[in-house]
């Protein structure tokens, strides 16, 4: 394929439109098809460390009573991840991604073929963490959940829009240390004003339990209707 790019580009840009276009197309079939099963799919975005495991646990624990949860993983290497979440009632399924960044649509598809949708509400995506290329890949999500930890500073909106744009909500996570690291949350809101007046800003933590209720009622709320 690298023989193929000439010099100006021309050809580069066209083949990079090509693999997002056959992306698209195997993410809208997954949407698809967790749609005929009834089941609302979130990608979780991030950092890495921003605390996405640990949240994904803390709310798969406090409503497996309720509901039913299937969670896909998506890291470089290794199952931790995945063996964090093995004591909770839920089907989870690691992707390993090898050298690659993010998930794309194709991995996801081989991770629904892992899992029982039959009986599932959510379907919840953990993305490779990574700020930047994942939230290029529709992976036939509904939603996209962003988290940005406290520890990460409070730039992060304006240097990172095309994350946090299409955000269908975003947790502020790590709260607890707000008053002990320099974090201003009004420049988090005021740059968020400019890209995202949409995804309600929930300020969370996993450790004080702080804010999990307006998070968990916020998922509550997405699942689908029968
Ligand atoms: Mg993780
Ligand atoms: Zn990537």
């Amino acid at each position: 394929m690298e023989g193929t790019l000439r010099k100006g580009g021309k050809m580069k840009i066209s083949v990079v439109e090509n693999v997002l276009k056959a992306n698209d197309a195997v993410a809208h079939e997954n949407r698809r098809r967790l749609e005929a099963a009834g089941v609302r799919a979130l990608n979780m975005m991030s950092a890495p460390g921003s605390g996405k495991t640990t949240l994904l646990h803390e709310t798969i624990a406090t409503l497996q009573n309720d509901l039913r949860f299937a969670v896909l993983v998506g890291d470089l290497q290794t199952t931790r991840d995945a063996e964090r979440l093995g004591d909770l009632d839920a089907q989870v399924t690691q992707i390993n991604t090898g050298r690659g960044c993010h998930l794309d649509a194709t991995q996801v598809t081989q991770g629904l073929e892992t899992l029982d949708l039959e009986g599932l509400d959510f379907l919840i995506i953990e993305n490779v963490g990574n700020m930047v290329c994942p939230a290029g890949f529709d992976l036939g999500e509904h939603l996209r959940v962003i988290l940005l930890s406290v520890p990460e500073g409070d730039d992060k909106v304006a240097k990172y829009p095309t994350l946090f744009r299409p955000a269908d909500v975003i947790l502020l996570t790590k709260v607890d240390l707000l008053g002990i690291l320099d974090f201003d949350v009004s420049r988090v809101e005021e740059d968020l004003s400019h890209i995202n007046t949409r995804a309600p800003l929930l300020r969370i933590s996993s450790k004080t339990g702080e804010g999990m209720d307006a998070w968990l009622n916020w998922l509550r709320g997405q699942k689908v209707r029968s």
